[in-house]
């Protein structure tokens, strides 16, 4: 038996809602759809995925300003470049920013730049960094470790949750296998668990499950079906130029005709992809 406390499901009208800015509330009827490049390359880039990504709609832009790479001579994010590159965006164009805090130390510098701090697989256990996160006043999104049961990941919710924060969204995003075909299996049978079990919005990364672009729009449709709150989805204005994820990156018309067609799927299961976002209204 998983042991959820405070993540724990009792009723159908105790299920949270998460607000994301001021632009959507994950947990509830709308679709919440977040989408960017694996790391915030430069202003241009990121001003060409806000312009891209507009009409789609998107409700938030993701990006690593702060890297989680296997090797230490990989490209690691443009640190507080990159956070003076979201602050511009999200004045200019309205939209919510959805970034990897990787440790403690980073963040005071993040969270006034950022809408949702991401805890990355990597440090799904990082119990210090789970409990400091509990005490800040910006929704979590934590993303699942990438070989943590079902209950491991309800058991590091618990700890943010535990610690004062209640806006936390689970992120399913794959799980190692065998077969390295697909760069993990993405695991729709926990997204459904997730949300049997627990109160808290569920959301699925199929790109970082997938490795691959042509797989990612039906494994989003699939997550949808199973229930899923919302998607967080790489894409870039050059895919095949990213500089990490760049096999998995999707073109940013491709990004739009991916949202466009989840919507007959939301409908058949009660949902709604939402068709214009609302105006923008977020503090210059
Ligand atoms: C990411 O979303 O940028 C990322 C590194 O994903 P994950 O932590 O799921 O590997
Ligand atoms: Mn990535």
């Amino acid at each position: 038996m998983v042991q959820a406390k405070l993540a724990a499901y009792s009723d159908e009208k105790q299920v949270t809602t998460v607000a994301l800015g001021d632009r959507a509330s994950f947990g509830g009827q709308d679709i919440v759809i977040i989408g960017g490049p694996c790391a915030v390359e430069s202003l241009a880039q990121m001003e060409a995925v806000a312009e891209g990504l507009q009409d789609a709609p998107v409700q938030g832009l993701r990006g690593g300003v702060y890297k989680p790479r296997t090797s230490p001579y990989s490209f690691q994010g443009l640190g507080e470049e990159g956070l003076e590159i979201f602050a511009q965006i999200r004045r200019r164009y309205g939209l919510p920013v959805v970034t990897e805090v990787m440790a403690i130390s980073q963040i005071d510098a993040i969270a006034p730049h950022a809408d949702m701090l991401q805890v990355g697989s990597r440090n799904m256990q990082n119990f210090d960094l789970l409990k400091a996160l509990g005490e800040v006043d910006k929704p979590v999104l934590l993303k699942r470790g990438l070989a943590a049961t079902i209950e491991e990941f309800i058991g590091a919710a618990e700890y943010i949750l535990s610690h004062g924060n209640p806006n936390v969204v689970l992120c399913e995003r794959g799980i190692r296998s065998f077969d390295s075909y697909t760069r993990n299996v993405l695991d729709l049978g926990a997204v459904v668990a997730l949300k049997q079990i627990t109160h808290l919005p569920v959301i699925v990364d199929p790109s970082h499950a997938a490795g691959k672009r042509e797989l990612i729009a039906p494994l989003a449709k699939g997550a949808i079906a199973c229930g899923a709150d919302g998607l967080i989805i790489e894409c870039h204005p050059q895919p095949e130029e990213s500089v990490s994820d760049a096999r998995q990156a999707l073109s940013l018309p491709d990004m739009v005709a991916l949202v466009q067609s989840l919507r007959p799927v939301a409908a058949a299961v009660g949902r709604n992809i939402i068709e214009v976002n609302p105006p923008q209204t977020l503090a210059a």
